[in-house]
């Protein structure tokens, strides 16, 4: 069997050449993206806030000025006024033209294949996150989306990573009961009534997965203002959850 569906995949490639993530042009690597898209991509890192993932070095206007938390590590000037629901925040690129145009692919114009590519994305900018982590939860979509569009991206970048770290993933522990509007467009007090209640623990699928003390990984595609992810974080701490981690493919950065 191994054998049949090696030879399959050899007869795939042969058929199929590797093609960029970006563009489509043909690449040496399955998975990647060409030089001029990768130039085109604004990967985030250190320095940044240590929790909501800011980057420092991208902060020409001075707006926010960093200091220290009670806890010693630095954070950033919205983080220091007001601490997020979520422990830890971190985006793999800038939210820009070309990392939406990724996004909106996968999204919706059925680009599944683009999972790895951008699972490798989330887990590298996951490091020192993953080997701590007890469960991987994607953001739900509400069933009504979830048919329409046919697949839920967090759900598909949740079950990739669960298979690269071994930490295991529950789709169906944190649902929605209530469909939100589209987010976009909406100033943050909007977005924080909009997704307030929104979303729901199921209890007995907490129980199985050992929500109670346990350190989770949300998963999201993008990191806006952060309502979502902390509606998601308080219901889960509310459910016993001890720890939560937020990992999106884009964030944005004002
Ligand atoms: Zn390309
Ligand atoms: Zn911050």
């Amino acid at each position: 069997m191994a054998l049949l569906r090696t030879v399959g995949r050899i007869g795939v490639d042969a058929i199929l050449p590797p093609r960029c993530g970006g563009c489509g042009v043909i690449t040496e690597t399955t998975h990647a993206v060409c030089a001029d898209c990768w130039a085109g991509l604004r990967f985030i890192s250190a320095p940044q806030c240590a929790c909501c993932g800011y980057p420092f070095e991208l902060d020409d206007s001075a707006n926010i000025i960093g200091g220290e938390g009670v806890d010693g590590r630095t954070l950033c000037g919205t983080c220091l006024q007001k601490k997020p629901a979520f422990d830890c925040a971190r985006a793999a690129l800038v939210y820009d033209d070309h990392s939406r145009d990724y996004l909106l692919r996968f999204k919706h114009a059925d680009r599944t294949d683009l999972t790895p590519l951008l699972a490798r994305w989330l887990y590298q900018c996951g490091q020192g996150i993953w080997d701590q982590a007890d469960l991987i939860a994607p953001v739900p979509l509400h069933r009504r989306r979830l048919l329409y569009r046919r697949y839920n991206q967090s759900g598909l970048l949740a079950t990739k990573l669960s298979k690269m770290t071994g930490v295991p993933w529950d789709g169906l522990v944190l649902g929605r009961q209530r469909n939100t509007r589209s987010l976009g467009g909406l100033g943050p007090s909007s977005r924080k009534r909009e997704v307030g209640g929104a979303f729901a623990i199921n209890e007995r699928r907490a129980a199985q997965c050992g929500l109670d003390g346990a350190r989770v990984v949300l998963i999201d595609d993008v990191l806006t203002t952060g309502a979502t992810a902390n509606a998601c974080a308080r219901i889960l701490k509310q459910s016993g959850a001890l720890h939560v981690s937020v990992i999106t493919v884009a964030r944005v950065v004002r």
